[in-house]
């Protein structure tokens, strides 16, 4: 069995982006963790962010468990994620500890700092978890698959690429997500719930399921070998 990491900025933008995939390989039988870099509490119109973070972390936990998994924090704030290498440690550290067969994350082209700075810091971790040479408290573990979710905020040069039917899990999905006020709808003037619903139906269209997930890859994975032209 599979184990997947996934790993968002704040808590949301996986459940939302790529929740239901996960939905769907926990009943396949995969393990299934997300770990969240900041609460994301800073985007409430009325909440503190104290409150706010108390409140997500909590949507948090029940949302993972709904889709199947187990949520993890590192302890940054909203907006003020650093690129560093003691994020890209910690993050290490526990690639080493979960051992993960795949990580889903960010796209690296973000109108959030936060995103960014996720992508960045997950493929050093990636890097920094595989190498025997960097001595840690555990061994290195190398990861299979590394996969970028489709997230309104990250959309430049993204291309939709690996597409995952995801048509059973959706009603699941859409329960286990609207765990969030965010995704239900009053907190923030992005319509969250209905845009990855319609985001679902466009990548369902494309690759002939009723709702499907787009992710994309490396661009240095993106190619074909073959013998001869069929
Ligand atoms: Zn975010």
């Amino acid at each position: 069995m599979g184990h997947i990491l996934a790993i968002g900025g704040h808590c949301g933008d996986m459940e939302f982006t790529c929740g239901a995939v996960l939905l769907k390989q926990a009943k396949k039988g995969d393990k299934i963790t997300l770990l969240h870099l900041t609460p994301g509490e800073k985007g409430h119109p009325v909440m503190s962010p104290e409150e706010y973070t108390e409140q997500k972390m909590k949507e948090a936990t029940t949302a993972a468990k709904a889709l199947g998994g187990d949520a993890l924090f590192l302890p940054y704030k909203d907006g003020e994620l650093p690129v560093s290498d003691e994020v890209k440690y910690q993050i290490a550290d526990i690639i080493r500890e979960l051992k993960p067969t795949t990580i889903i994350t960010h796209w690296k082209n973000s109108i959030h700092k936060d995103h960014a700075n996720t992508h960045l810091n997950v493929v050093d971790a990636i890097f920094y978890a595989a190498i025997p040479g960097i001595k840690r408290s555990l061994p290195a573990h190398g990861v299979k698959g590394i996969y970028y979710a489709e997230n309104w905020e990250d959309p430049y040069d993204f291309q939709p690429y690996v597409y995952v039917d995801v048509t059973e899990v959706f009603e699941e999905w859409l329960e286990a997500t609207s765990q969030y006020a965010l995704f239900a709808g009053g907190v923030s003037k992005f319509p969250y719930k209905d845009y990855y619903k319609s985001l679902a139906v466009i990548r369902g269209s494309q690759c002939g399921a009723k709702y499907a997930v787009a992710m994309d890859i490396e661009p240095m994975g993106k190619k074909r070998i073959m013998e001869y032209l069929p």
